[in-house]
């Protein structure tokens, strides 16, 4: 348990974990086997945004993924249909979850990582609203890119012009490369994203994302054109290796869904009196408070590697805002 008393930014947080930030105890050494147990156990056994993007993945292709043949060349339905498959779960996952959260205000404060409110009527924002600017960006600008670069690869993977793979030709594959794929989305977040905060760039395109210091659902995907066509580039390693539609669903789902829980600005659902799901990611929520830190994700520790890493506590941010000087004089 950390002891908070001595940190000056204690009153700007309404919650927060008692314990410092986790890691993946996977690349601890000496190997702590139990505790990479428990860690896969807990993002692949509960409703985590992990599981929650895998069952929609799978229920998109069994019921609304046109079959590949459909989409040898480029044809208004199956587009428009791709199209809605990015855009009604972006819609129906962030509006429920906005709405549950900070319209109706379903759980009040528990477990809400920042003391306010989503900012209304500031000129930061496009609209001069918080939530209308966040739709925007996700609704027009992300979905966008990320259908387009879609409509590329299911073209391609439906020409026979990269490997691909089937559950009968290799179900052992078939679902490494399933459970490897939110570890590769970590591995690319990071170094896109660590790109984006080089000075120029961050004033002229990543700044839109970092509007939201407070974040909500809505802001997950809430990005600039131009990091939109950086972020959604993950997708292309299904040209490099060989993969099934459902990969790239899934894929799909995890970079585009995931982060509407992972900036929902709470760390847990409650349903009744229970905890339903893990939603929040406070190792994010602080890039968002303190910005020059955890890049990444808590997936593979880049940010441990090399010294961006804030786990939470007043030393971690001191530091942070040393570096932050740092760089910017
Ligand atoms: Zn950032
Ligand atoms: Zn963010």
């Amino acid at each position: 348990m950390t002891d908070f008393s001595q940190d000056a930014e204690a009153a700007r947080w309404n919650y927060r974990p008692e314990n410092p930030v986790g890691l993946n105890p996977l690349f601890s050494w000496p190997p702590r086997p139990a505790a990479v147990l428990r860690w896969y156990r807990g993002a692949w056994l509960q409703l985590t945004s992990l599981t929650l993007c895998l069952a929609l993945a799978i229920a998109t292709y069994a019921w609304f993924l046109p079959p590949l043949e459909a989409m040898q060349s480029f044809a208004p339905g199956w587009m428009v249909r791709v199209w809605l498959l990015n855009m009604v779960p972006q819609i129906l996952v962030a509006g429920a979850l906005h709405w549950w959260l900070y319209m109706r205000k379903g759980q009040g404060m528990y477990k809400k990582f920042d003391r306010r409110d989503l900012t209304q009527d500031n000129g930061t924002f496009t609209f001069r609203n918080q939530v209308r600017d966040n739709i925007w960006w996700t609704l027009g600008s992300a979905m966008t890119v990320c259908t387009v670069y879609q409509w590329l690869i299911y073209w391609v993977m439906a020409n026979g012009w990269v490997p691909t793979v089937t559950w009968a030709q290799g179900p052992v594959w078939f679902v490494v490369w399933l459970f490897f794929i939110p570890m590769w989305s970590g591995l690319h977040f990071y170094w896109v994203h660590r790109l984006e905060h080089h000075p120029k760039l961050y004033k002229h395109v990543h700044a839109v994302h970092h509007r939201n210091v407070n974040i909500g659902p809505w802001s997950g995907i809430s990005n600039h054109w131009y990091e939109n066509i950086l972020y959604f580039t993950t997708y292309f390693i299904h040209l490099v290796v060989p993969s099934h539609p459902l990969h790239l669903l899934f894929h799909i789902y995890f970079q585009q869904v995931s982060p509407i829980l992972s900036h929902s600005g709470f760390e847990k659902i409650k349903a009744g009196k229970t905890e339903a799901a893990k939603t929040g990611d406070f190792f994010h929520q602080l890039h968002h408070r303190y910005f020059e830190c955890n890049y990444g994700t808590s997936e593979i520790p880049f940010d441990k590697w090399f010294g961006t890493f804030h786990d939470g506590s007043a030393e971690a941010t001191t530091r942070t805002r040393a570096y932050k000087k740092q760089m910017y004089t």
